[in-house]
């Protein structure tokens, strides 16, 4: 059987490059062009020949300090001084030495030096060295920051409340953080489940959409931001949050896909809990309406029956305390179908679908009655995806209360949509009512929207329980959206509001 030959470098000088390296000149073009710093020491460790790499260690102003000198002279600190000759001994005594330092030169520049110092004799037989050193501080410097950064992100991957994954999309392979696998709970040794493993313990139900979205996010960029239920060992199922995001080659083609999952299951109980109070808030309200409302209609029907039978034998005073009365029993049936109409709004439709924002508009103003002396514009508006019959509400709110609260001979209100700036294309739509009328202080700008709350009498500017605002500033909420006012007193009122997150 052969064996394998050992390798050797020879190197095997031509009688032609032998005779240049014997040249000086070319000597000196060699050590003078090498970017290392490249030196010759005596026996006392003095420096015979430094190269220009050398010099450029240190200052000019020392540049007469360094030929017949070891160098050390001009360290502050004696034990790295000491600890520099250290090395020249060393390699006098063993042949060699080859050291990384880290010294404070003169210039006051902290460097780290890689260097490598041989002990060769002269023709007279004395021992010298040669030594070769290079500038790696940039170097050093580069991997301290990037041991930093991955320890950074170590710490922030196992600190985080959620787990982390890190899908090799080629070979298949997932990392898993430790939350990772706490929140997946079986137990598949300690490198967790494999990527097929883990996607058999996702609920049948939810399994099939929730790769339709991986895949999705892979082929095309959707955001992958999904929420499935996951088997627990005891068979019993969590709810998980999960996000990725991909990266893709130049091919287009994903090579590596990271992202969270999170134990969402007790958020998730707490929704329901208040989607089911929610409900049973609203039968109450219907119950209470109703019920409420037919003993203040006895009440009202008993008030008109005494002032049908007694009409004339009562005094003036009596008589007005009952008018009065019969007013309060009104009001209160007002403010309670406005109850009635705020539980709906949280209950009403839960389908958005795309409409025409105009025709919407238009359906609001055919509501509202006896305006002809206003002016009422409504610019172009686009088409969006809403719940047309609860925006119609919201529109007719508004232009109702522009209307309303205005005391000009020819109120004029405005309807539309503030133009997208061009680099913000992602944000929704901002839509806007405007009017010329009396305005709002500051102070109210947010009370506004608090349900019964008016600014005015009962009576004053056409009367008002002051749910409006609520039952608006509802809508545009469960869109998604935010509403807010904008008003100087005396001059007009803009309210603002988008109709998607
Ligand atoms: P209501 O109109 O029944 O009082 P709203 O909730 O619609 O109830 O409005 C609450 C209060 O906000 C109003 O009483 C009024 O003082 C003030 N307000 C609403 N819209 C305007 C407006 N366009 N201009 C001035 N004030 C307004």
């Amino acid at each position: 059987m052969a064996t394998k030959p050992e390798v050797r470098r020879v190197f095997q000088l031509t009688q032609q490059v032998a005779k240049l390296f014997n040249e000086e000149s070319f000597a000196s073009l060699v050590f003078e062009n090498i970017p290392d710093a490249f030196f010759i020491k005596d026996e006392q460790f003095r420096i015979l020949y430094g190269n220009p790499a050398l010099f450029d260690l240190y200052p000019t102003s020392l540049h007469d300090r360094i030929i017949g000198f070891t160098t050390a002279e001009e360290f502050d600190d004696p034990e790295q001084a000491a600890a520099f000759l250290e090395n020249d001994r060393l390699a006098l005594e063993t042949g060699e030495s080859a050291v990384v330092e880290t010294l404070d030169f003169p210039d006051g520049k902290r460097r780290t030096l890689f260097t490598r110092k041989i002990r060769f004799e002269n023709q007279d037989g004395k021992p010298h060295i040669l030594g070769l050193a290079r500038d790696i501080t940039e170097i050093v410097k580069g991997q301290d920051a990037l041991r930093r950064s991955e320890q950074r992100y170590a710490l922030a991957v196992e600190g985080a409340a959620v787990g982390i994954w890190d899908l090799d999309v080629p070979q298949g392979t997932v990392v898993w953080s430790t939350r990772a696998l706490e929140v997946i709970e079986h137990d598949y040794g300690p490198q967790g489940p494999s990527f097929d493993q883990f996607v058999e313990l996702i609920h049948e139900e939810d399994r099939a959409f929730t790769l339709e979205e991986f895949d999705a996010h892979i082929n095309n960029g959707t955001p992958f931001n999904v929420e499935y239920r996951l088997r627990r060992p005891d068979g019993t199922y969590e709810w998980i949050h999960a996000r990725g995001q991909a990266r893709w080659n130049d091919a287009g083609e994903a090579t590596r896909v990271a992202g969270s999952i999170e134990d969402i299951t007790s958020r998730k109980r707490a929704q329901l809990r208040l989607l089911q109070q929610n409900e049973q808030l609203n039968e109450f309200a219907h119950i209470a309406s109703h019920d409420l409302k037919a003993p203040l209609r006895g009440m009202c029907s008993h008030i008109d029956m005494i002032k049908e039978d007694h009409g004339s034998a009562l005094d003036p005073d009596v008589m007005e305390r009952l008018d009065r009365m019969q007013s309060l029993t009104n009001r209160m049936e007002e403010l309670i179908v406005d109850l009635l109409k705020l539980a709906r709004v949280a209950e009403g439709e839960r389908y958005a679908v795309p409409i025409d924002l105009n025709s919407v508009v238009d359906s609001a103003i055919a509501l509202i009655p006896d305006w002809d002396h206003a002016s009422v514009e409504v610019a172009q508006l686009p088409e969006v995806a809403c719940e047309p019959v609860s925006v119609r509400e919201l529109y007719r709110n508004l232009i109702l209360n522009a209307l309303k609260y205005n005391t000009r001979e020819r109120p004029e209100v405005s309807v539309g949509v503030l133009e997208q700036e061009p680099d913000s294309p992602r944000r929704p739509p901002v839509f806007f009512v405007r009017d010329n009328g009396i305005g709002i202080a500051a102070v109210y700008h947010d009370s506004i929207f608090k349900i019964f709350r008016r600014l005015h009498g009962k009576d004053e500017y056409g009367g008002g329980t002051g749910a409006g605002l609520t039952f608006v500033k509802r809508i545009v909420e469960r869109h998604g959206g935010h509403i807010w006012v904008e008003s100087t007193p005396g001059q007009g009122s803009t309210f603002f509001f988008t109709l998607s997150p």
